[in-house]
């Protein structure tokens, strides 16, 4: 089961992924998650990511395409994976279809958290996430301290509002189109009202996949 969650940044996927992990019984993965981890481990892949996401630019797809293809190759994502926020261009979508028609897999549905600009700026002005285990929180202070694992919640430097606003145009010109194509490539696309309590977003999410 490979499920793609799309959206806005600030849509919630990072907080509905790994509910609907629990939920689903298969585990996740998120690219920013993985390049937040390589910059600070000062790893190379993280030294060539960083200026990309400090200004809220995409980082290359030949960089995104390697992480995919190496965690779908992994036996923990053998009975499949929750992917989030990881498809971005209509190039990252190709390749990873690609990907998995080499494993025999296929990419089972596409959940896109729809919600708008304001309420976006909102949320992500907001934000704090675990500097350890990257979970999302919001209105916490930095500072504070993450209920799952005691690590120092902290604001993402993206989450200032002139990234955010680049965030919100890149979405619109490189991310949106990618929609489309999965639906012009036969691929379940469900539009989920990202706004409300988080339990109900879950709910719409499940439904959506017949769950
Ligand atoms: P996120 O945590 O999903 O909001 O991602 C944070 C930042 O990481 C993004 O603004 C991009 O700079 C970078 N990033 C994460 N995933 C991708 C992706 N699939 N394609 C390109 N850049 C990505």
């Amino acid at each position: 089961m490979i499920i793609v969650l799309f959206g806005k940044p600030g849509a919630g996927k990072g907080t509905q992924a790994p509910l609907l992990s629990a939920a689903l019984g298969v585990p996740t993965l998120a690219t920013g998650d993985e390049l937040r981890a390589a910059i600070r481990a000062g790893t190379t892949l993280g030294l060539e990511a960083k200026a990309f996401m400090d200004r809220g630019d995409l980082v290359p797809d030949a960089v995104i395409l390697g992480i995919i293809k190496q965690a779908l190759s992994e036996p923990r994502t053998a009975k499949g994976v929750i992917l989030d926020g990881v498809i971005r261009t209509v190039p990252q979508a190709a390749g990873l279809n690609t990907v998995c028609a080499d494993l025999g897999k296929i990419v089972d549905a596409v959940l896109c958290f729809e919600i708008d600009d304001d309420e976006i700026v909102r949320r992500l002005a907001s934000r704090t996430i675990c500097e350890t285990c990257q979970t999302p929180f919001t209105a916490r202070e930095p500072g504070a301290t993450c209920d799952l694992d005691g690590g120092t919640l902290v604001r993402r430097k993206d989450d200032e509002p002139d990234a955010i606003r680049n965030r919100l145009a890149v979405y619109q010109t490189q991310t949106a189109p990618v929609l489309q194509w999965y639906r012009d490539h036969g691929t379940n696309v469900a539009v989920i009202d990202a706004v409300g309590a988080v339990d109900d977003v879950t709910s719409r999410a499940l439904r959506a996949l017949g769950k």
